[in-house]
Order: C-alpha cells, then structure tokens, then sequence
C-alpha cells in the first residue's frame, strides 16, 4: 500500500506545475536557449500553446528538432490551407450517430462508449484531432445526463472518459463519476485516456490512487507517449504507484514526421515504455486535421516501420498500427491495400 507520505509530490504539486506551464513561444525557446530565428513559429495561434514545466524538462536545450519540442510549439506551418484536412476529419458532427446519445457521449463501436468530461487539457499538443472540437456544443460539464443514458442503456460494458484529459479534473469530479459509474451494475470496465502520467506525472497523488484503487470496475489508463524520451524517473514513479493501485497501463502513440517515424526510435518507446511497465496498445496515424498536414507520414513508410517493428520486437512490444475512418465499426487496421 502506498502512504500518502511516500509519495515523493505534495497531493496539489501538480495544480502548481500546471500553473507554471509555458504559454508563450518565446518563454519556452529562451528556457530551451534557443534563438526565435531558428524556427518559425507563430506568436499568435488559434490554438494556443500550453506546456507544464516537467515535460519541457525533458526537451534537449539548443536543440530545434527536439521531438517533444516538435510536438507542441506552434509553427507558422500550421496556417497552411491543405486540401483534404479540415477541422472535423473524423465527420463528428455531421455523423448524427456519432453523438446520438447525449452532447457528452460519443458511441461509435459496440459496448463501449466514450465521455468527453471536460475540454481542459495539460499541454496542448499541436496535432490534436480535437483541437477545432466544439467543447461548448457538448456541454462536457454536466455528467448527469450521460450518467442517465449510461444507466438506460444496458449493452453499455465500458466506459471511457475522455476529453480534452480527464486527468485534468479535480479527485473529488473524478471521484463522483467513478462512484456514479461503478453503480450502474452492467457497466464492467472504466477506461481513461490521458496524457497527464506523462506530461505531469505528479497529478498521480494519494487520492487519485484511492479512487481508481475502490473502483469496483478494473480501470485501464491508456497514456498517450510518442516518444521514449517523454519519459523519466518521475513518470516510471507514477507508472510504479499506478501499477500497486491495480490500473492496467496500455499506450497509444501517433505517429508524427520528424518525432517518431524511424523504426528504432519506435523500437525504443515499446521498449522503454515496457520497462516502466505499460504495454503499447495501438500506434494511430494522424487524422486529417487542418494544420497538422506536417506530421504527416505516408501510408507505405508506416507499414514498413511497422514490418521492422515486428521484426526487432516480441509481439506484445508491437503496438496495432491503425487509422480512423469514419463510420467503421472499429479502428482500421493498416494494410498494404488500404
Ligand atoms: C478509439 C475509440 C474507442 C476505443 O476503441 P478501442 O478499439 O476499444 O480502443 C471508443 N470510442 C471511440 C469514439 C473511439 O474513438
Ligand atoms: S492531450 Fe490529447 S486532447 Fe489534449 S491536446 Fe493533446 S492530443 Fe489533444
């Protein structure tokens, strides 16, 4: 069992990381001592950047292809109009089915169903698929609807908390929903998706432990990580608690020019990622989201990674490569025909 004393953060270390974050370009080049003219970057973005001081820790100073950097500063590229990306790859709004159920309850494959619980995130990642999402739309502060529909809807085995990150709530909200949820008796597993264990690892306290730890349902943390050096002790920490509180770790990555499209670097984060004791669960290829068209990796090069992948790893180091097409009944594996 874990005392809150052993915890090497205060429970409230991460609100004040968080407060902390890099919000302006300049700030976090001049921390990374790098020249603005190295890069172009965009002053003023749409989507603005956000980054908590434990994952800028983590980028190499003087280094302008840093991959964690490439991840999350805005570029002047962004702006690029590029046909074929648009703000709604993925036919969300227009789907009707898509959000059938309530504004904050996302069905798209049988059984499961995913919940957009707030718009907030940690670190604003530049090739977000929800970065023009209309969070207002779907109201993700009021649960009680979706609880309701959750309730009604006996097919429901699986419950996935999205976002924006779900991590980003208070350890009461989490607490109340994981409470809520673990009540409606055919709901049988609660899956987050977050990028918080990763970019803030100290949001991993002695209270969130004991939510996820009383769960009646078994609750799976997919961490989102798309590169080994995202990783340090302070995350291996958190992956160790995670693992005493008996949350299953999976990861998913994308795959991002310039960050990770190299079978050896690839190679590295199953295999690092293993060693803090997650296991890769898929590997996406980026939605067609309008100012991301630079992460791009084309379809060949991915499945030829994957091959090497498959190759240098034991199957289960190998994550699933996919991609999302709108209106499968579950994620597309990546083929040569596809
Ligand atoms: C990806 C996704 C899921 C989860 O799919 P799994 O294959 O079970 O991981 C569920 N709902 C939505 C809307 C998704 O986009
Ligand atoms: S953490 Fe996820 S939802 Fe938030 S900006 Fe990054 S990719 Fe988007």
């Amino acid at each position: 069992m874990i005392t809150p004393n052993r915890m090497p953060w205060h429970p409230n270390e991460w609100q004040k990381l968080l407060s902390q974050s890099f919000r302006q370009p300049d700030s976090l080049l001049a921390f990374l001592d790098l020249s603005p003219d190295l890069l172009e970057i965009d002053v003023q973005p749409d989507f603005a950047m956000l980054v908590p001081p434990p994952f800028a820790r983590r980028m190499q100073p003087g280094s302008p292809a840093d991959p964690l950097l490439l991840q999350v500063l805005p570029l002047a590229l962004e702006r690029a109009q590029i046909s074929g990306y648009s703000a709604d790859p993925l036919d969300e709004s227009s789907d009707g089915r898509a959000f059938k159920l309530a504004p904050t309850l996302l069905q798209k494959y049988q059984a499961r169903v995913l919940m957009i619980t707030t718009p907030g995130c940690a670190v604003n990642c530049r090739y977000c698929f929800r970065r023009d999402f209309p969070y207002d739309a779907h109201k993700p502060r009021d649960y009680q609807q979706a609880l309701d529909v959750i309730a009604a809807e006996t097919g429901i085995t699986e419950v996935i908390l999205s976002g924006g990150d779900p991590l980003i709530l208070s350890d009461q909200k989490l607490g109340n929903l994981l409470h809520h949820l673990n009540a409606i008796d055919h709901v049988r597993r609660i899956r987050l998706h977050s990028r918080l264990p990763i970019v803030l690892p100290q949001r991993i306290n002695g209270a969130l432990l004991n939510i996820f730890r009383s769960s009646r349902c078994p609750v799976t943390l997919v961490v989102h990580c798309n590169h080994a050096q995202e990783l340090d002790e302070d995350t291996a920490r958190a992956f160790q608690y995670l693992r005493e509180a008996s949350v299953h770790l999976l990861n998913q990555s994308v795959l991002l020019h310039k960050v990770n499209d190299d079978a050896n670097q690839l190679c590295r984060l199953s295999e690092a990622l293993f060693e803090q004791g997650v296991l890769p669960y898929y590997l996406h290829m980026p939605d067609r989201v309008a100012g991301t068209a630079h992460f791009d990796v084309p379809d060949l090069l991915a499945l030829k990674l994957h091959e090497q992948m498959r190759v240098q790893l034991p199957g289960y180091l190998v994550p699933r490569l996919v991609r999302e097409e709108p209106g499968e009944p579950s994620k597309t594996p990546m083929t040569i025909q596809s």
